[in-house]
């Protein structure tokens, strides 16, 4: 409805003029291209050129102002994908007055964010690599608030999930082909470039063999976050506990399929002593996906997609992922990962496919779908024999997708006994208590005193005051950790304590120069900060 950028929203005249006097205005954040965001003030776009457009003028503002370096490779990713060369972002530059001989401009009076969609038609992407860093990218600028507006510019059309991008602002997302009707030169008043990566947890193997990102940022409660704002949009409100206990099968109807799904339901169902239920993209709409999954006690799926809906499940769930025949489940962790992040509270169980009677391949079909046939025969039949995937980079190793693309019988004995495994009662949401996880702060007022008997014996008496925090928690367990470390020795000697005070004399030498680090650690494996190092001298 809102697609026309109104021209009587603002002064046109007043606009164009402070354009021409100001030019653009650029400020960033971030070190490097790849965790750089840069709002701008009056940054320009071409329709024509299909090119940003920077203008200089007296007042214009450049930081970081790289020079050349803007080039190498860019000035950032417009992606939350890292340092993808289809992603990256830059613009041309010109003097204020060449606005003079150019086509009048139209300007944007929304706030916007400029960012590119990595892989629309694809679940996984979508969550991973768009809605949720668009999320926090909102959530960090406040301007981009429910008002601003979208703006994807890696050229592809709506694709397959439009309605979810369209549910995190009030303005229809516009996309690069649709700029072109709105003006040769179009003029962002506000905007923001760039897209946040705080929350990713994956990277899909370009450089390096698939796996999770090597310093995850993002716990289960910035997800639920996420979800619960999602739902609310959906019109989903979360029923608490009240219903019936169910096990969700997310399956693919159009291929990588589970060839007895009838019976595995059944096997599930009789198993767990719960209802089981069926869905599929291809079946039902996403809300009924969503309001699904959001109450189920378990959801068991074929890899692939369709399984980042993990996301909707309640703590305290079962996730299920059936790999197919040779597809090692440890090579291929994006919703491993999802369902294990801290936080997250969900248990995570893999099955594979070990059985060669019980897989159908199709080495018939186009590449794309896992064919073989454009191969020499050599290289299909070692394929074929393999009982294994390599490691191998994304995303045309043809034989990881013809492996990927399997029809699978799944073993039920099997399948239920690794989830026995984990599963011990009945799966689901339980009387749980999640453990916080609030970390101590530091002790407090650290003291050594030292004592020497004789030539060759000595004590050391340390005592601290509690973390000053820790008087406003209820903590199960507080425990103490000191590191005893010789002046000028690479090597400590640890201690875990249970009082804050304690006198050490073992391997204690008379005249001798000590640090003492101590830290708090609540309930086993929250570790607290160390102290100030303590200097002892006995
Ligand atoms: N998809 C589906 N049913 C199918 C095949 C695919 O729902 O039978 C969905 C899948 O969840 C994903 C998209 O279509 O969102 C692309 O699937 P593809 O197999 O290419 O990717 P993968 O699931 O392996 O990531």
């Amino acid at each position: 409805q809102s697609q026309e950028l109104s021209r009587v929203q603002i002064d046109y005249h007043a606009a164009l003029q402070a354009l021409v006097e100001d030019g653009t205005r650029m400020v960033c954040t971030g070190r490097m291209h790849t965790d750089r965001i840069c709002r701008f003030e009056s940054l320009c776009y071409s329709t024509e050129a299909e090119e940003f457009v920077f203008f200089h003028s007296n007042a214009s503002v450049m930081l970081p102002n790289l020079g050349s370096r803007r080039f190498q490779p860019a000035l950032l990713d417009l992606s939350s994908v890292e340092d993808h060369n289809t992603q990256y972002f830059n613009f041309v530059e010109l003097p204020a007055a060449a606005l003079k001989f150019m086509p009048k401009p139209v300007f944007v009076p929304d706030v916007a964010l400029i960012t590119n969609r990595f892989n629309p038609d694809n679940l996984m992407h979508v969550f991973h690599d768009d809605l949720l860093p668009i999320f926090y990218t909102m959530q960090q600028f406040p301007d981009l608030d429910l008002e601003s507006r979208l703006f994807f510019m890696e050229g592809w059309s709506e694709g397959l999930h439009f309605d979810l991008y369209k549910l995190l602002s009030n303005k229809q997302p516009l996309l690069r082909e649709q700029l072109k009707t709105l003006g040769r030169l179009l003029c962002f008043t506000k905007s923001y470039v760039g897209l946040s990566k705080v929350t990713t947890w994956y990277q899909y193997g370009f450089v390096q063999p698939q796996g999770p990102k090597a310093n995850i940022l993002v716990s289960g409660n910035e997800i639920r976050h996420f979800t619960k704002f999602m739902m609310e949009k959906l019109n989903i409100s979360l029923e608490e506990s009240a219903s019936e206990e169910y096990i969700v099968v997310f399956s693919r109807t159009i291929n990588r399929l589970i060839l007895n799904e009838a019976e595995l339901i059944l096997a599930l169902a009789q198993e767990f002593q719960m209802k089981t239920i069926t869905v599929s993209i291809e079946d039902h709409s996403f809300s009924h996906i969503v309001r699904l999954i959001s109450n189920a006690s378990m959801l068991v799926s074929m890899h692939g997609a369709q399984l980042v809906m993990s996301l909707f499940l309640p703590r305290g769930a079962t996730v299920v992922e059936l790999f197919p025949y040779a597809i090692n489940p440890e090579h291929y962790t994006p919703y491993k990962t999802l369902s294990t992040l801290p936080g997250m509270d969900l248990q995570y169980i893999a099955w594979q496919n070990t059985d060669r009677e019980n897989t159908v391949t199709f080495p018939d079909r186009p590449w794309d779908q896992g064919g073989i046939a454009h191969l020499d025969k050599a290289e299909q039949e070692r394929i074929i024999k393999s009982k294994e995937v390599p490691r191998h980079l994304c995303c045309r190793n043809p034989e990881w997708l013809f492996r990927v693309y399997q029809d699978t019988k799944v073993d039920i004995p099997s399948l239920i006994q690794v989830i026995r495994q984990t599963v011990k009662s009945k799966p689901g949401p339980k009387k749980q208590k999640w453990t916080s996880g609030l970390y101590p702060g530091k002790v407090r007022d650290a003291k050594c005193q030292a004592s020497v008997q004789g030539t060759s014996e000595a004590k050391l008496s340390v005592s601290w005051q509690i973390p000053w925090n820790l008087k406003y928690l209820k903590v199960r367990e507080v425990k103490y950790e000191v590191w005893i470390q010789e002046q000028g020795e690479n090597t400590y000697m640890p201690y875990i304590l249970s009082h804050q005070n304690h006198t050490f004399s073992e391997n204690i030498k008379p005249f001798t120069i000590y640090l003492v680090w101590i830290r708090c650690i609540f309930n086993k494996n929250l570790l607290g900060p160390f102290a100030d190092v303590l200097l002892c001298s006995t």
